[in-house]
């Protein structure tokens, strides 16, 4: 195990992540580190080092009230907002049992856009104490803003709201004195929580002059340590204590008090009420730092669009899209470039967008595509304009990449060429590049990946040679088709069927098993079109590979894209309506005719992250295939076989799921970090940095251990496999990536494609640098 004083940060990172959680200021952990070097004492103790101890609690509790303006009311230290949240909920709703009411149809309401503790806290608690309200959530506006008119048609029927000042995603704040005057006009008693944890610091606060009931804040939010924070509860308000014990905070909140917490807590609202210190930027200062930002983003990304409106947000927080690029691309690309942001689907293989931006009614792409940067009111011009040249320097990275095009004149020679897998939703797009020719090929394209595509051709003035479907479903949008359109001037003019092939224009090839088979050209390749119908009746299969005399032989294959027919891990389905099992049947008897166990399979789906397949590995993993194959069972009994195993498809897999899946994977071999440098320089081995290409180039470092890093992007593993079959058994292969996970799912496939000796990297460079 690593010692912990050897987890470090990258020299020159940009924090740009604020809204998650801040850096602890030194003031703070000065603070922390004196009152548990010296000031260790127990509050609640009557000697004197108690006593000390009970004058940082009381000083910090005055201070409090001072920096949020609650002359009176009470002040409650907790670990946290979570923990104010649940106890300002339980308050009140213990308070509407207690006392009864008549509401019909009593509801709880919450802002559309609040952090999950609030809607979470308030369904657990709703039920914990039987307390039968509907959990409403309050409509926002495109801008986010809460929806008066819903507050006062509803507030009557209300035993709870909560509002926030701020949002943590987009830094939307609310006009609390407009909502105000719309819940008390409408309900005077109602219990009110706002929660003002993004809200500290950068809007002035001043609880008595309002009608707040409980209103939580978090310390980890301002520069203080995780695990402290506190919260303000009106005078007047109902209190339920959610931490019963020795009777700390008077009762309020058991458990001995967090002192070092609370004492760094003292030291941030000391600076925050110091008008002489400028550790606390006005806000001004933070809008400039915001207008520096955005003017750097959009030197680098001109379609930048914004999710949400700078008038109504907090100057600290910038969320943005950029069409064409998803969220992970550029979260991806900073992080390498040491750009720390965050992005909401980022870590997800389906892909999932931001609740957020969805209840404002942004467009599913800037919700899918949205990036926040966050700073904080702490933080300084010198960090802002580095933050800006490490933005502008990350992006060359990408234009490179062909991921965005230059504005400027200057001619890109990318680097992109080969094989590329794209995976959006579990789905599969194949593009082929032949960079020589300049010619690229898009097989089973899913619309949201176009913009991405459309980029990468214009980038290099390449020409479409043509964009492929392996099957289209009966009610499925017909791809190609649109995407023909999009790259009208890009492509040939031709009469493409529904798959988007051009009959007009093929040549043919005669396959391994016989057939003559229509083929287009790209480079020096061709793509062969093999029908087989089986899982819808006009599914097909692409044979890439370089034809001899007219022939193209199994051996000369270098990829085939079999859409569903065959999935990895499963065979595909066949209980659509346009399915068939007996042709199904034959079509695999085709398909493995045509090419060798060997070939790598390209799927329409990976729904596992294990990228590509063969038959060798697919008929190790079904025995049906296995049959099917060496003739051992006929059609009549395969049908009957796939129809029980297309019954285990669950309904909560349809329609994604187009195979049948069960399949077990190899663990990778674990190189961990600490002893990463000596097995590197023990072992002959390559290593593989398997983040894309615009990371790759992003992160200063190419070699480890004085091994030289060589670049394997997962878009490009399949292509990694075939081109080093001829290495799979003595090659030692180390994988790294960020974190960890993509580097043990490129181990875990290349184990499974037969390399000998392959190894991960656990935490990634995250640990090791
Ligand atoms: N509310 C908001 C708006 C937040 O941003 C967060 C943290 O992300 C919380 C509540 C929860 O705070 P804590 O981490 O202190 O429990």
């Amino acid at each position: 195990m690593l010692n912990l004083t050897d987890i470090q940060p990258q020299q020159n990172e940009v924090y740009l992540d604020n809204n998650a959680t801040t850096p602890v200021l030194p003031q703070a952990a000065a603070a922390a580190i004196h009152t548990m070097n010296l000031c260790y004492g127990n509050p609640s103790s009557s000697h004197m080092t108690g006593v000390r101890a009970k004058y940082i609690l009381d000083s910090t509790r005055t201070l409090a009230r001072q920096v949020i303006g609650a002359t009176d009311g009470k002040i409650i230290f907790t670990s946290g907002a979570t923990e104010g949240i649940q106890t300002a909920i339980i308050s009140a709703l213990n308070a509407a049992r207690q006392t009864p009411h008549h509401i019909s149809k009593p509801v709880l309401l919450y802002g559309a856009t609040e952090h999950k503790a609030v809607p979470e806290t308030l369904k657990h608690w709703n039920q914990m104490l039987n307390i039968g309200a509907e959990v409403v959530a309050i409509p926002v506006d495109n801008d986010g803003i809460l929806d008066f008119d819903f507050i006062a048609a509803n507030v009557d029927s209300a035993l709870m709201i909560c509002t926030m000042a701020a949002n943590n995603e987009t830094g939307v704040f609310q006009d609390l004195q407009g909502l105000e005057v719309v819940i008390r006009d409408n309900n005077p008693n109602v219990l009110w929580m706002v929660d003002c944890v993004q809200g500290l610091g950068k809007i002035s606060l001043n609880m008595s002059n309002t009608s707040i009931d409980y209103a939580p804040f978090s310390g980890h939010k301002l520069y203080g340590p995780k695990g402290i924070g506190f919260m303000y509860v009106r005078e007047t308000a109902p209190y339920t204590p959610f931490i019963a014990g020795g009777g700390q905070e008077n009762g309020l909140r058991s458990g001995t008090e967090n002192l070092p917490g609370i004492a760094s807590l003292n030291a941030i609202f000391k600076l925050l009420a110091d008008e002489n210190d400028d550790t606390f930027k006005s806000h001004d200062v933070l809008v400039s730092y915001r207008a520096q930002l955005a003017k750097a983003l959009a030197e680098v990304f001109p379609e930048i669009v914004y999710n949400h409106n700078f008038d109504c947000s907090l100057p600290t927080t910038l969320n943005f899209a950029v069409k064409g690029l998803s969220s992970k691309d550029i979260m991806n690309l900073f992080d390498a470039a040491k750009i720390r942001v965050s992005a909401g689907s980022a870590c997800s293989s389906k892909v999932t967008g931001s609740f957020v931006l969805d209840a404002m009614g942004k467009p599913s792409w800037q919700s899918e595509g949205a990036i926040r940067m966050s700073f904080g009111p702490a933080s300084t011009q010198a960090e802002i304009d580095y933050a800006c040249t490490a933005i502008k320097n990350a992006v060359m990275a990408m234009r490179n990449s062909c991921l965005i095009l230059s504005d400027t004149d200057e001619n890109v020679d990318s680097k992109v060429n080969g094989l590329q897998q794209w995976i959006y939703d579990q789905q599969c797009t194949w593009c082929y590049i032949d960079k020589d020719s300049k010619e690229v090929l898009l097989i089973d394209p899913v619309p949201e990946l176009v913009a991405k595509f459309d980029t990468l051709v214009s980038c290099q003035n390449y020409t479409v040679k043509a964009i492929l479907a392996t099957h289209i479903h009966d009610q499925q949008s017909n791809c190609p088709a649109e995407i023909r359109e999009i790259l009208a001037t890009k492509m040939p003019a031709g009469s493409y069927d529904q798959l988007g092939w051009d009959p007009a224009s093929t040549l043919t090839v005669i396959l391994e098993n016989g057939e003559t088979a229509p083929a287009i050209t790209i480079g020096n390749k061709v793509v062969a079109q093999l029908a087989l119908p089986g899982h819808t009746s006009n599914s097909v299969a692409y044979l890439l590979g370089t034809p001899s005399a007219g022939k193209l032989t199994a051996n000369a294959i270098d990829y085939v894209f079999c859409g569903d027919t065959l999935q990895i891990g499963g065979i595909g389905r066949s209980d659509f309506k346009v399915s068939d099992s007996e042709a199904l049947y034959q079509s695999i008897q085709r398909l493995a005719a045509s090419i060798t166990n060997q070939t790598l399979m390209c799927p329409a789906h990976d729904y596992k992250q294990l990228f590509t397949t063969s038959l060798e590995l697919e008929c190790a993993n079904s025995a049906l295939l296995n049959k099917v194959i060496a003739g051992n069972v006929d059609a009549a009994g395969f049908v009957a076989s796939k129809a029980e195993l297309d019954k285990k498809i669950t309904v909560s897999d349809a329609p994604e799921l187009c195979g049948n899946i069960n399949k077990s994977i190899d663990p990778s071999i674990d190189v961990n970090p600490e002893n990463l440098v000596a097995f590197l320089v023990e072992n002959d081995v390559m290593v593989l940095d398997v983040r894309e290409p615009h990371e790759f180039a992003a992160h200063q470092q190419k070699y480890l251990a004085d091994q030289k890093i060589v670049n394997v992007p997962l878009t490009k593993l399949t292509e990694f496999v075939h081109d080093f079959a001829g290495q799979k058994q003595d090659e030692n292969f180390v994988c790294i990536c960020r974190s960890g996970s993509r580097s043990d799912a490129a181990a875990k496939t290349l184990k499974r494609m037969g390399f000998a000796n392959v190894y991960h990297v656990p935490g990634g460079y995250a640990l090791v640098s």
